[in-house]
């Protein structure tokens, strides 16, 4: 196949030379609420990998990006707690395209973790106003509105594609509290900054 980026001759859907290139994880941290949010990338590196979502091929895309980078830091992640298990939640994973990148994020992530286990479409959101090129202000008016049909009084983890101000993942992570879901963290491909497109 051919490299997503530069369309050279790839076994990966990434070639290395272009994973060399836009794909060396950051660790990017910061904190909404009382959520801390961590995030492989820097958005302006890795837009186009992000906006895969939007087409076909995006599919491969972010199962490349869940297997080589969300599922490793899971793995060191969960060898690390007291807890039996946690759960992994993906933020509204919507099926609008034909499929959805947050499952294919928290499926891969979790596919062979046997402490971690992916709760599939138990976050849902009623509100989809798009945020994208909006304020914080904005985005305050017009929350998400998620509603939550998963277990209660577990552990978790919540994964999104990508975070600007982080308002979607503290809405989320308010609603969760509400279920006593224990969050210990927010994980995203991404991290945008404000007032950033996405
Ligand atoms: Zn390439």
């Amino acid at each position: 196949m051919r490299c997503f980026s530069c369309d050279k001759l790839s076994i990966e859907p990434i070639c290395k030379e272009c994973q060399k290139e836009f794909l060396i994880p950051e660790m990017i941290e910061k904190e909404v609420g009382n959520l801390d949010i961590v995030s492989f990338f820097d958005y302006y590196l890795t837009v186009e990998f992000v906006k895969s979502k939007y087409i076909s091929s995006g599919y491969r895309i972010y199962k490349f990006l869940a297997k080589k980078f969300f599922a490793p830091f899971l793995k060191a992640y969960v060898e690390n707690i007291d807890c039996d298990k946690i759960y992994v939640i993906g933020i509204d994973e919507n099926v609008d395209r034909g499929y959805s990148n947050v499952a294919i994020l928290t499926h891969y992530s979790t596919k062979k973790n046997k402490k971690a286990i992916a709760l599939h479409n138990v976050l849902k959101a009623q509100n989809r106003v798009q945020y994208a090129g909006q304020s914080l202000e904005f985005r305050l008016e017009n929350p998400r509105d998620f509603i939550y049909k998963g277990p209660e009084n577990i552990d978790a983890i919540i994964i999104d594609d990508t975070t600007t101000t982080g308002t979607t993942l503290e809405q989320a992570h308010r609603v969760l509290k509400k279920h006593n879901v224990n969050v210990h963290f927010a994980l995203t491909l991404a991290n945008a900054r404000e007032g950033m497109d996405y």
